[in-house]
This record gives structure tokens, sequence and C-alpha cells, in this order.
């Protein structure tokens, strides 16, 4: 049996390099030779247990490579293609996927008996290093391939659609579901990869003004960078007070929020005008408490939206003309490159946000 270098959860605290097998490829399957990776906060999230996976599990949701080997079934692809796969990676014969949000599969849990209803995985769609081996791997199996592979355009290098199957369609699912229209004020709660790509969507949807939030003076250069209009530090002012002084007491049209905290999203709700949309993004860890008076007791028709990563090859081919286009460039945000060989220590750098980092690179090969 052939063997691969992976990633793998050991315990919480402990992700660690492994000997695994190649996967069997099945009917409905692609093996994929990663020739690219990355890592995301979600990773992190399952670095320190604040997200349990199996014991074993491959970790990594992001891949860009090379069809090593597809299945008898699968048609339209050829070995050796470049190609990637969005980071839920979904089952598209699912009652969710017919139902018009395909990342919500949840019918390994339901089958399981293990559904979400006692707060554990809510997010049983989402498939790479959290239901199934993941692409911080020599190799990954894409299960359902012909649904969800997309072939990379000529010309564009691994770096430049490595954030296309998670950080750029969340971020700009995000943007997607603030109800933007050409002229709305837009404020974005956090300039991390996500939400640098949120404050990217709000700019190409037509929003006129975009405030974006953060502590990190380098973050808050690059959201410029990425079509903020407005950049406030919450470490040097109260970004409330600041943003409805900026409306004239009105409000935003829409917030962002892309972090996952109790304080940014209530600040997202505190500025949003009546009849506005919070877009939340985040991936939360605790409870969250709603403030009456931001909320209107509840009379404000304010709509409040939440999203997990779409996939697919149709959503991952209009990301990639996005970058193939020049509308959007998120090559500035692949700061570091690391071996898969190094990946302790990328995953150290990268939970400690040192060094400016904003996405790694992971390369398997050399
Ligand atoms: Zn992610």
């Amino acid at each position: 049996m052939s063997m691969m270098k992976a990633a793998v959860f050991v315990e919480p605290g402990r992700i660690e390099l492994a000997d695994k097998p190649i996967p069997d490829v099945g009917p409905n399957d692609a093996l994929i030779r990663i020739t690219t990776t990355t890592i995301c906060g979600t990773d992190v999230h399952i670095l320190k247990g604040e997200y349990p996976v199996a014991k074993g599990l491959t970790v990594g949701h992001e891949p860009v490579g090379v069809i090593e080997k597809l299945g008898s079934a699968v048609q339209g692809y050829t070995e050796g293609q470049r190609v990637i796969a969005g980071a839920i990676c979904p089952n598209f014969n699912s009652y969710a996927a017919q139902d018009g949000v395909a990342s919500q599969d949840g019918s390994y849990l339901i089958a399981s008996g293990r559904c979400g209803c006692h707060g554990y995985k809510a997010t049983a769609g989402w498939r790479f290093g959290n239901m199934i081996d993941g692409t911080q791997a020599e190799y990954v199996l894409v299960p359902d391939a012909q649904a969800n592979l997309a072939p990379i355009p000529d010309g564009l290098s691994d770096e430049q659609v490595l954030m296309c199957p998670d950080i750029m369609s969340t971020g700009f699912k995000g943007a997607e579901n603030a109800n933007i229209r050409i002229g709305d004020v837009v404020a974005v709660f956090a300039q991390g990869p996500i939400g640098l790509c949120a404050t990217a969507g709000a700019r190409l949807l037509g929003a006129s003004t975009i405030i974006a939030v953060d502590g990190n003076e380098h973050r808050l250069q690059i959201a410029k960078a990425m079509g903020a209009d407005v950049v406030l530090n919450f470490r040097n002012c109260d970004v409330v007070d600041e943003i409805m002084k900026l409306t004239g007491g009105r409000g935003v049209d829409s917030s962002i929020e892309a972090l996952g905290t109790q304080g940014t999203f209530e600040s997202a709700l505190r500025i949003l005008k009546p009849g506005g949309t919070l877009s939340s993004l985040g991936v939360y860890s605790e409870d969250l408490k709603i403030p009456l008076a931001a909320f209107a007791s509840g009379l404000g028709d304010h709509r409040i939206n939440t999203a997990l990563c779409p996939g697919g090859k149709e959503r991952m081919r209009r990301l990639m003309n996005v970058v193939a286009s020049g509308r959007a460039d998120f090559g500035a945000l692949v700061t570091h490159h690391y071996a898969l060989d190094d990946i302790v220590a990328a995953y150290d750098l990268f939970s400690h946000q040192r060094d400016g980092v904003l996405k790694i690179a992971i390369k398997p090969g050399p």
C-alpha cells in the first residue's frame, strides 16, 4: 500500500505530520495531488480543541492541485489537469442541496444519530478536514468529484487561486448576504483574510462607502488596498460612536461581522440602520447576547444573515473568473510559504499571528 504524509489532529494543542495510506478512488471520487494548500482560522479552532474533530483526521480544507486519478463515473475532466475544489465540498445529491443550501447537508450526522440539536457539529455539511480527511496532505480524495472539481484557467498560479476554495467564497458570500446596493454604506468588522475578502466583495457589489474595522494597522492598510474608504482602529476610537458620526446618525445600510465574537457582533448591530442587514461570517465559540436597544426590541426590520462557505464547481469557476479578470487581486494575502514537512511551525506562526501573517501557502512538493 502506498503511503503519503498528512497533517492530522492528534489531541487539543497537537496537529502533527503522520503517514497515512493514499486513499482508494471510488467511482464518483477523484484523487488530487495537492500542490498548494493553506491553514484557515477554523483549523486553529480545531488545533485548540474548540471545534471537535475525530482523532487522526487529516485537517485542512483549501485544495489546489492536480488530478492524479479519476473515478470511473467522473466525466469531463482529465488526469493531470490543475483543479481546485470548494472547502466544504458539498454533496449535491443531498436534500440540503436541493433545498438551495448545498453546504448544509447534515445527512452524515442524521444517519449516525449525532445530529446538531445537541450543539454538536452544526456544520455537518462541511466535509474536508471536518467529516472526511482534508487537504493538508500530499493527496486528498474529493467525493462527488464531478460537482466539485473546478479546472484552473491557464495562466493563474496556485497562489492566485488559493483563496477561492474558502476565503473568497466565504468573504464574498458575506458581502452577497449583506444585500448591498450601489451607493450603500457598509461596515466590515475584522480584517483578517475573510474580512478583507468581504471588503473587496462589498466594493465589487457597488458599496460607495466602506468602513473597515480592526485593531491591527497592517491589516487596515491592506483593507484600503482592498477597497475600504475609511479604516477605524478600535484601539484608538469608539467604533460605534465614530460610525454613527460618519453616517450623520443614520447608521450603515449593511454591516458585515467577520470574527465571531460578542463584541464585533454587538457593534455590527448597534451601527445598523432600521431596515439594514447584518451579515455574520464569524465562527462563534460562545452564546451570543442581543442588546435590546440595538435590536429595536425586535421591531427594527433588521435582517440577520449567516453563512457557511458556498462550494461547487460553478461557484469556484466564478471566483477564479474574478481573479482572472483582474477585478480583485488577493495575491497580497499570501504572506508566507512553508513546506508541508514544516506544518507544525506554520501552525505556530499562524495561530500566534506573528510576522504580519495573513495566509501561508503550504506545499507538499519540493
Ligand atoms: Zn476555512
